[in-house]
């Protein structure tokens, strides 16, 4: 198997679908409604916002409300069990609805039903699922939900592949200000934890014209921040011209007022010179999310992760000289098998040492299929969970006054929209990614603006606009 680029003559036979849809939907009295919902990581995200592109493309509505919806999609999440769970109870749910309107047709789709013994046991649970398709054959929903409609009966759609590259798929974003852009699919570095290389396929890059041109439409449009998304952002390119490095100085140089940010950053391909792109850049975000899973070199080795905590701590280390005011973030991983009370400890160790000003932790969940799956894991449920609420205690404490140092200093903020501390006040992101609100006004949402910061929560800044 390889990875494939979708030919042209592919995506034409599926407008062709997506135009037949459309002419049979027409005869509808009111435009029929579909309602997408994307579980799990932002490119999941940015998949659904495809999902929605093509369905607009075959003559939908979008809509929030199930209940009014003609086709409904969840677009599933694979990474934990709870995703997994939360899924097949958010499907069952649905059962009364079909049965009320036997027309609405269902349809699951993502990482989740990549994995063949999960779709098929989906598919038996829930008699009233129209259509499973998985990650590799997302282009193809007009041929799907073509089928479907005009000859009736069920579809299981996940062949095996090591992925697709489909350019030029219709988008519907969500907003006007923000937009995700994918830079590359899939992983290779096989964690051992981690499903997604099973799910997603082998790492592909796309092409970096491919890339820029893109950003140079959104920034056209008035988009002003703008997200890179891959697993591991830094092996973008590897071995050609145009690492990720080089990508991010190309973008840097477009004109127009507008911010780069990205995820996720791997520590073992993250590099010095990535710091100092990030550090003399016009545009690029000062928000490093750089998951270092675990504290302790033994239990690194066993998750595949190919670094040391003295790699890690160096590269933060010279992040934090390069950018003084950087964001930095991580990924903890509590319990992994065969972690002692002892490994656990370096962990807490390390979150003390480098005082993330955030942390996202997680219980080890086994995945089907993964190596960790069939590793001895001693340690009971309970005692992870002690654990679990030790870290977010140590964390809880580091990371409460990280946002005190910008108090007195004034920021730029893109405004968003309404405040999320209070309805008095408008909330953006400042170049670090933090959440800032202010006094603005309407005409601020899209924009950006200088505010002073006066008072720091563990979780947001508060200020006064100042021009
Ligand atoms: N590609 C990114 C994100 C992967 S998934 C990266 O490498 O960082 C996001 C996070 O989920 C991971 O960083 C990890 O902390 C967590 N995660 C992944 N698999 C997990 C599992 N089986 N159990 C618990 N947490 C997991
Ligand atoms: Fe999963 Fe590791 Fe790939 Fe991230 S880098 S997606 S954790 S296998």
């Amino acid at each position: 198997m390889s990875v494939r680029t979708v030919t042209q003559e592919e995506l034409e036979e599926q407008r062709l679908y997506a135009q037949k849809v459309q002419s049979m939907l027409h005869i509808m009295l009111e435009k029929p409604l579909a309602y997408v919902h994307s579980y799990g990581c932002q490119q999941n995200v940015s998949d659904g916002e495809r999902i929605k592109g093509m369905l607009v493309e075959m003559g939908y509505g979008l809509t929030d409300n199930m209940d009014e919806a003609k086709v409904i999609i969840f677009n599933t999440c694979a990474v934990r069990e709870n995703a997994v769970e939360r899924v097949f109870g958010n499907v069952g749910a649905l059962k009364n609805l079909k049965k009320r309107s036997p027309d609405l047709i269902v349809a699951v789709c993502g990482c989740m039903v990549q994995q063949e013994e999960t779709a098929k046991r989906l598919q038996k649970t829930f008699p009233f699922v129209d259509i499973i398709f998985g990650t590799h054959v997302l282009h193809t929903l007009p041929y799907l939900l073509f089928s479907v409609l005009f000859q009736g009966g069920r579809i299981l759609e996940i062949p095996e592949s090591d992925g697709v590259i489909a350019e030029g798929l219709p988008v519907c974003r969500e907003s006007k200000i923000k937009a995700s852009v994918p830079i590359m699919y899939g992983c290779n570095n096989f964690c051992t934890y981690c499903v997604v290389p099973y799910v997603r396929g082998r790492e592909r890059s796309r092409s970096p014209q491919m890339i820029i041109d893109e950003v140079k439409t959104l920034i056209a449009d008035g988009c002003k921040d703008i997200l890179l998304l891959g697993q591991n952002v830094n092996s973008y390119g590897k071995g050609t011209d145009v690492d990720f490095p080089e990508l991010l100085k190309r973008l840097d140089e477009l004109d127009g007022d507008f911010r780069i940010e990205f995820m996720t950053s791997h520590p073992k391909d993250c590099t010095e010179r990535l710091v100092d792109v990030i550090a003399d850049s016009r545009h690029i975000c000062y928000h490093l999310h750089l998951p270092v899973q675990c504290g302790s070199d033994r239990i690194l080795k066993v998750m595949n992760r190919h670094y040391t905590v003295e790699h890690y701590l160096q590269l933060v280390d010279y992040a934090r000289k390069r950018i003084p005011y950087l964001n930095l973030t991580t990924d903890i991983i509590v319990g992994f098998p065969g972690e002692t009370r002892e490994d656990f400890q370096q962990t807490l160790e390390l979150m003390k040492r480098v005082r993330f000003d955030s942390a996202f932790t997680f219980i080890f969940s086994p995945r089907h299929g993964t190596k960790a799956e069939k590793m001895e894991d001693p340690v009971s449920a309970e005692e992870k969970g002690k654990w679990f609420r030790e870290l977010l205690d140590v964390q809880s404490k580091c990371g409460e006054d990280s946002y005190q140092k910008y108090i007195g200093q004034t920021v730029r903020v893109l405004c968003e929209g309404k405040g999320r501390t209070s309805s008095e006040y408008y909330t953006g992101k400042s170049r670090q990614n933090i959440i800032v609100d202010f006094n603005g006004c309407e005409s601020d949402i899209g924009t950006f603006a200088d505010v002073k910061i006066t008072k720091a929560l563990p979780w947001a800044l508060i200020g006064e606009k100042i021009n």
